[in-house]
Order: C-alpha cells, then sequence, then structure tokens
C-alpha cells in the first residue's frame, strides 16, 4: 500500500482483529467508508474473507476510538460530522496537547530534543511545500505530536491523544475549508518554546498552535453552541 494513514510508532497488527480494525481505520480514514455508512458485520466479513468474530471486535474498538457508532435498530455507522461536533472533538485534542506541553516542558533535553527538531523541521517543510492534506504529511505531523506526547511520560495522554488525532483527519478531511499557510518554522518554534520549561509559556504556545486554523477572520469559532 503506497499511501498509509496507519502511524510509525503501533506495534505490528499481531491479530485478525487488529488486522480487520486498521483495514477498516484506514478505510475510514481515506473516505472509502463514508461518514454516516452503515457497516454490515457479515458483509464485511465475507469481504475481508473473515469470520464475523473478528469484524465485530474490530467495530468495537472503532466504537471505542470513536470512529464509528452503535445504535439499537440501526446497526453500526460510520460517525457523521458537523460543526459542533467537530468543535467538540478539536476542544478536546486542544485539552490534551496542551497538557502533553506542560507535562513535556522541562524534559526536553539530549535526543528527546534533537529528535523533535529534526520531525518538526520535516513536518515544516512538507507543510511549506503545500502539502498539508496528502497522507505522508499528515503521518508525519500525527508522528511529531505523539512523540512529543511520549516525552510528557504519561501513556494515557498519548493513547488519548492518538485516538483524538485520528478524529482529527477525518474531520479534516471532511472540512478542508479553512487550512491557511502556517510558518515555516511552526513546530520548529513550537518545540522552542516547550523547551524552555515553563508550564504556562508551554500550555500558551501549544494552545495557540492547536487553534491556528480554527480561528476565523473574525476571531470566533465555527460551531459553538448557542449562549443560554
Ligand atoms: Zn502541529
Amino acid at each position: 500500500m503506497a499511501e498509509s494513514f496507519v502511524p510509525k510508532t503501533p506495534a505490528p497488527a499481531a491479530t485478525l482483529s487488529d488486522k480487520v480494525f486498521q483495514n477498516l481505520r484506514e478505510r475510514i480514514l481515506k473516505g472509502g467508508l463514508k461518514p454516516g455508512e452503515r457497516l454490515v458485520h457479515r458483509k464485511l466479513a465475507q469481504e475481508l474473507g473473515v469470520s464475523t468474530i473478528p469484524v465485530i471486535e474490530a467495530l468495537r474498538r472503532l466504537e471505542q476510538d470513536g470512529l464509528v457508532i452503535g445504535r439499537a435498530n440501526a446497526g453500526v455507522r460510520v460517525v457523521d460530522w458537523d460543526d459542533h461536533k467537530v468543535l467538540s472533538e478539536e476542544t478536546l485534542r486542544e485539552a490534551i496537547e496542551c497538557q502533553v506541553a506542560r507535562c513535556a516542558s522541562g524534559r526536553l533535553t539530549g535526543k528527546v530534543l534533537s529528535g523533535l527538531l529534526s520531525k518538526a523541521r520535516s513536518v515544516d517543510k512538507m507543510l511549506q511545500k503545500g502539502m498539508g492534506s496528502r497522507p505522508e504529511c499528515i503521518e508525519e505531523h500525527m508522528d511529531f505530536h505523539l512523540t512529543l506526547a511520549d516525552a510528557s511520560g504519561f501513556a494515557l495522554l498519548r493513547q488519548q491523544l492518538e485516538r483524538a488525532w485520528f478524529r482529527h483527519i477525518i474531520t479534516v478531511h471532511s472540512q478542508m475549508t479553512h487550512a491557511k499557510m502556517t510558518p515555516s518554522d511552526w513546530h520548529s518554534q513550537l518545540i522552542e518554546q516547550i523547551a524552555k520549561g515553563d508550564e504556562e509559556q508551554a500550555d500558551k504556545a501549544m494552545r495557540l498552535h492547536v487553534r491556528y486554523n480554527r480561528l476565523e477572520s473574525d476571531g470566533s469559532l465555527r460551531g459553538m453552541p448557542p449562549r443560554q
């Protein structure tokens, strides 16, 4: 497979259920399985040449990751996005990313720091070439943020960030309307800020980073819930 959204870090697929999970996740991420599309486990099992058990297990994991939704009498469907759901996801990702930045600040030294700076330069170079929506750039971008999450020292933060990123990738694909040109040193500057070791400064730098493409020209956010 030439193009893949599967991140570089996880262990290779070990079980049949893992393989089915990765296959379905990739199809959802690439839009092969569309938002709102019904996923019938018997049909998928037949198509993939496996029994229904690994398919049912994979669908359960996809539901835990927020990529599909199962409802009584309505079966399992790929999650459908609207502005408010997208904003909810972005708000959650911002919370996790900012906590990652806080926890990682003061821990970025030596090889960890040089590794992150090198990944940062690589992502920035791709973004400057206008490759932001290309799978290889998205993969590199996600890998950079997950490596920073590794440096936070909290595996749970990293796990939740990875899930949030997969959902983010889908919403970026379904709403490619507001991406704007990023600074040439967008990520390396972010790492330099976080590496200063000041939690508040790290949080602020990451918040601006995550919100970069979310701020509309009037400074307001799309999809905000109505004020009471
Ligand atoms: Zn980024």
